[in-house]
């Protein structure tokens, strides 16, 4: 298979016309060609409008060129033309210890199911737990929440199968470097469960809500299939230890479930479980994260800044990644940028209110949004211990639940500058899933990330023209950007008690859907290979 990058074409190209390029590179006919595969298309927006995709492809050669293809690449002498490197991702082997209960997976976020998906395909037969609903139960949920206020405390846009990305945007890139093939894999998995096969080539994948949570039922469906158990509505609310060894949970209601291996896979919004867990003094602490507010801009203006046209065919609609560096040193960036897409009262806890953003796969909502936000420390806290920044997060969703009276609070740019309650909108009409209503959203921020989010905003608006407009919209608060608390594990992925796995966002291994799906891989890895499979090896 012969690797060719940096192909470019014109957005809109027919399908054959990449056939025909890369024919052309390799001064060949497009006959000899017998399968190409896109594997990266990226935007060349460098001479805007006059934008370019940008390819990667393999390609795979008819017989004769088939057995010359190393001759072939050799006499072309060309960067860009290579043989390709493929390193599929491989299940462990199995181990040899035996587990004395089958593995248990607390929660069904992206971490849970992956780990979940890869132990069952193992013939590991998990059990999985999830204190929300089934998604299509959890939707029923959410949208009432939206329209109505009124919060279900398990089943909301944090709990429920699917994790805290289920009604999200679906971006699905990550920073983690794909060495051990665990990021293809992930995208493959999520082709295979329904999703675009696009994702598999899309330098920033995405997949949106509606798609997202099809791929997470069918992912739920083949761990069933494979004879592992989803027991939805059952919040582990403690944990049984015998001989310094986790050997299985307590649910809500009383029962218990026995487990050889417990996968805490809870997501960064479990607050109870995080008590839980230091009650039983199992090593965690406090670390980094960021706060901020979500910001409304018409779509077309984001996409005339970053294409230089409105107008152009077979494009997505643009998004954007700013930073900047405050005077007084704090980083202000934008995070979880949603194209044409609707920002979300993502609360979990009565009586707090925190703010997300969600689009659909078509982004073509009249908005873009996204959150601009600031780092806090563990000296922002107020306070010690490995809850302090929970609590520093409760604080604030408190203020913005006081802010709005329970609605999201929603205030203009400019009088967040002004220091006043906004009375009226400009021309921006806010596209937001939730009730809102007018507040004091700078009341609700440490004064000195308030400074610094008007100042970033304002420097954003030097790169893209309008950010800084009067009449943006902001609302808030942005405060589960990740988790406020790091669980410690050793290099088995082990925490500080023996049997049980911290894995995902929550425990402080992840930072968004692939990555945390990508821990639950390591983690459900990591069990294979040490632990025989249940009634094949015992
Ligand atoms: P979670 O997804 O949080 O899953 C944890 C699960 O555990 C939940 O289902 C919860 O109900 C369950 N649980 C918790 N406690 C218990 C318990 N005691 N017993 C039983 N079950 C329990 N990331 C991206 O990469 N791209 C995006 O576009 C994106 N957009 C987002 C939009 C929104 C609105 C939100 C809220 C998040 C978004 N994220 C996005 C972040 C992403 O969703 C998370 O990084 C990811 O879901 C973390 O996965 P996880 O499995 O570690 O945890």
């Amino acid at each position: 298979m012969i690797r060719i990058t940096q192909i470019k074409m014109e957005p809109g190209h027919a399908e054959a016309a990449l056939r025909k390029k890369a024919a052309a590179l390799l001064r060949l006919p497009p006959s000899a060609i017998a399968e190409l595969t896109i594997r990266k298309q990226s935007i060349d927006a460098r001479k805007k409008p006059a934008l370019l995709l940008v390819y990667e492809v393999f390609v795979k050669m008819k017989p004769p060129y088939d057995r010359q293809e190393a001759d072939l690449v050799k006499r072309l002498r060309k960067k860009e033309i290579t043989i390709a490197d493929i390193r599929p991702y491989r299940f462990p082997e199995p181990g040899t210890q035996p587990l004395s209960g089958p593995p248990l997976i607390i929660g069904t976020g992206p971490a849970g199911l992956f780990c979940g998906l890869i132990l069952a395909r193992a013939g590991y037969r998990p059990v999985l737990i999830e204190r929300g609903a089934a998604v299509e139960e959890r939707l029923k949920d959410v949208e009432a929440f939206w329209s109505s206020g009124t919060l279900k405390a398990d089943s909301n846009v944090q709990f429920g199968e699917g994790g805290a990305g289920a009604f999200s945007d679906g971006k699905l890139n990550t920073l983690v470097k794909d060495v051990s093939g665990r990021n293809r894999k992930v995208l493959e998995l999520l082709a295979e469960a329904g999703a675009p096969e696009e994702i598999l080539w899309q330098n920033k994948p995405h997949i949106g809500t509606d798609l997202l949570r099809r791929a997470v039922k069918n992912i739920r469906e083949e761990i069933l299939r494979l004879g592992g158990q989803v027991l939805f509505h059952c919040k582990a609310s403690d944990l049984i230890v015998q001989d310094g060894r986790v050997c299985g949970i307590v649910l809500e209601d009383g029962k218990t479930i026995e487990a050889g291996a417990v996968v805490l896979a809870v997501g960064h919004s479990a607050r109870d479980t995080f008590e839980m867990l230091h009650r039983h003094q199992i090593s965690m602490h406090s670390k980094a994260f960021a706060v901020g507010l979500r910001i409304e801009h018409p779509q077309d203006m984001v996409t005339l800044a970053q294409y230089g046209s409105t107008e152009l065919p077979g494009l997505p609609a643009a998004d954007y990644k700013l930073t900047h560096t405050c005077g007084n040193g704090r980083g202000v960036y934008t995070f979880c940028m949603c194209p044409g897409g609707y920002v979300v009262n993502a609360s979990s806890e009565a009586g707090r209110l925190a703010t997300n953003g969600m689009s659909y796969h078509a982004r073509d909502g009249k908005n873009a949004n996204s959150a601009v936000i600031v780092t806090v420390t563990p000296e922002d806290f107020g306070g010690t211990g490995p809850l302090s920044g929970m609590e520093f997060q409760r604080r604030l969703e408190e203020a913005a639940y006081r802010a709005g009276n329970g609605k999201i609070p929603v205030q203009l740019f400019g009088d967040f500058c002004l220091d006043r309650i906004s009375s009226g909108l400009g021309r921006i009409i806010p596209a937001i899933k939730g009730t809102w209503q007018f507040g004091d959203l700078r009341s609700i921020l440490p004064p000195e990330a308030a400074v610094s989010l008007e100042e970033g905003i304002r420097a954003f608006g030097k790169k893209i023209k309008g950010f800084d407009r009067p009449d943006a919209v902001l609302s808030g608060i942005e405060s589960r950007t990740s988790s406020p608390v790091r669980i410690d594990r050793d290099d088995r992925l082990e925490s500080s008690l023996k049997g049980l796995y911290p894995c995902g966002e929550g425990a402080g291994y992840a930072g968004g859907i692939t990555s945390a799906a990508m821990d639950g891989m390591k983690v459900a890895e990591e069990i294979i290979s040490r632990y025989a499979r249940p009634g094949f090896d015992e």
